[in-house]
């Protein structure tokens, strides 16, 4: 991952210093959202011009197939809006599969068939100089995928980050969060957005060191570039403080004692890593009453929101894709945990297929010029449950009416909030085994989490293989790991939370990926 190339950093001093010296009201966010929602329709048929029906744009080629012209889009998203229009094309077979987004598959329809990679999906329209941080999704595998965040695009989301903060009461609340610093893009990211939406952190926890060795100079410098020029601005943002998985419980601290001093306080950080501060603080004995955690990267399932319910902090979900920024966001008054409001002044989803069985497979479409990708009906494996019942909350009553809930995502193993494909993880153990003159039918794969949430990535391996290969075999997963694409941040994450690990055993099962549904696997240690 690169900080940005040498034409697009040297234009960033003056326009982040514009970028910081505006920030955005509530009135200003109001107002904002209320005309995106407003003019929807038009700003998807917008979209959809200047990039879907673009000429070499893949969709073009699907919507051609599909014998839908700009002019049919447009009769029936004005007639029965941009759901619906979804619907009817995906069913024409406009949509991407996640092996067809990742360069796995080339797409193929009766009477049509080409390549693709990741970058035919890139949004062609982000401006040449700007503030870029670009780099590749954690841990994909096929062809590199670099992502741009841009100032625009921060400024984008910085409105629904505003109004998610003021739907809480959280405004000049103070609020930590717990997010890696570069190369992964989740602390830059929450950091910029946030400071634009008016409402910074006033402490950044980084589960990287920032200024460890091993860490590049030029990515910490960009930090601190960012940092120094919003000061210039007259903000003020905290630098990021080495904080690792193990150093859970001076977070808890933290939270407790904001608590204390100002009555309440707010924590966002990856649905493990708030595990992680609920355990701190239950072996401590304290009580996170009237602390507010948000969580994303993760899915906040019931296990895990019980969990850090525990210590009577409340938890809500955040739900953000690198691809496109923010999606959704939790809602005060959730029916279900981790039930969220969708942005869908800039994101539309609509089910992938039948909507008999919940959560099921979405496709998104972004409504925005500024997303790093330009997507029309993707499926990038998430599920989740799509309502509508009116909410009372102050996030339905802007007008985001859409909830999504039970989000969660099949094809990739998620834990401390960073992600491998299921595929690339029984790659790379295959082919270690096999190094080792091992037989597929010697090692088995499985996932487990525990009563707190936590979950882990096992392998176990047949007696004899068990001897050869065992002890040095986690090391040798986050090598590998750290080789794909973006995995570098997922190998460092889970090396710090012992995702790994490695049991004596006979294989028991086989399945598509060789892996063991995480509910049948009581019986493993
Ligand atoms: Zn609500």
């Amino acid at each position: 991952m690169k900080a940005s190339g040498p034409g697009g950093f040297a234009a960033v001093p003056f326009r982040l210093f514009r970028f910081f010296r505006r920030p955005l009201s509530t009135e200003a966010a109001d107002a904002e959202l209320a005309a995106r929602l407003r003019l929807r329709e038009g700003r998807f048929l917008d979209v959809a011009r200047r990039m879907f029906f673009r000429e070499g744009s893949p969709y073009r080629r699907l919507l051609d197939r599909a014998g839908c012209e700009f002019a049919d889009l447009e009769a029936i998203v004005n007639r029965e809006g941009v759901e619906t229009a979804l619907e009817r094309i995906a069913a024409e077979g406009v949509r991407i599969s996640l092996d067809e987004y990742e360069g796995r598959r080339p797409i193929e329809r009766p009477g049509l068939a080409f390549a693709v990679t990741p970058r035919d999906f890139e949004n062609p329209s982000l401006p040449a100089f700007d503030l870029r941080v670009s780099g590749s999704s954690s841990g994909s595998a096929g062809p590199p995928k670099r992502f741009r965040y841009t100032l625009p695009l921060l400024a984008e989301t910085a409105v629904n980050e505003r109004l998610l903060l003021e739907a809480h009461g959280l405004v000049g609340v103070p609020r930590a969060h717990w997010y890696p610093t570069l190369p992964s893009l989740a602390g830059i990211g929450n950091l910029l957005s946030t400071a634009r939406a008016g409402d910074p952190p006033r402490r950044w926890f980084s589960h990287f060191d920032p200024d460890s060795p091993s860490g590049s100079a030029a990515l910490g410098l960009a930090v601190t570039l960012v940092i120094a020029t919003a000061r210039l601005a007259g903000r003020r943002l905290p630098r990021p403080q080495a904080t690792s998985l193990a150093d859970a419980p001076r977070v808890a601290d933290w939270l407790r004692r904001s608590r204390d001093r100002h009555g309440r306080a707010a924590l966002w950080t990856y649905a493990s890593s708030a595990v992680r501060v609920a355990r701190a603080a239950q072996e401590a004995g304290w009580d996170l009453s009237d602390c507010a955690i948000f969580t994303g990267g993760e899915p906040l399932t019931p296990t895990r929101a019980r969990y850090i319910e525990r210590t009577k902090a409340r938890v809500f979900g955040r739900f953000v894709i690198t691809e496109t920024g923010a999606v959704a966001g939790g809602c005060p008054v959730p029916r279900r945990p981790g039930e969220m409001h969708l942005y869908r002044d800039r994101i539309a989803v609509i089910c992938a297929g039948s909507s008999e069985v919940l959560p099921s497979p979405i496709l998104l479409t972004t409504i925005s010029t500024v997303a790093p990708m330009a997507f029309l009906n993707v499926d990038l494996g998430d599920s989740a449950v799509i309502g509508s019942a009116a909410c009372g909350c102050r996030l339905g009553g802007a007008g985001l009416a859409t909830t999504l809930g039970e989000v969660r995502n099949d094809r990739k193993f998620t834990a401390e909030g960073s992600t491998v494909a299921f595929r690339d993880l029984e790659a790379i153990v295959s082919r270690i085994v096999e190094e080792a003159d091992g037989a597929p039918d010697q090692f088995q794969l499985w996932t487990r989490e525990d009563a707190s949430g936590l979950v882990r990535f096992g392998i176990s391996l047949a007696p004899g293989l068990y001897d050869r290969i065992a002890p040095d075999l986690p090391n040798r997963i986050r090598a590998d790991i750290a080789g794909l694409p973006g995995g570098e941040t997922s190998a460092r994450l889970w090396a710090q939370g012992s995702t790994i690990s490695v049991i004596r055993g006979e294989a028991r099962y086989s399945s598509r990926f060789k892996l063991t549904s995480p509910d049948v696997d009581e019986d493993s240690p």
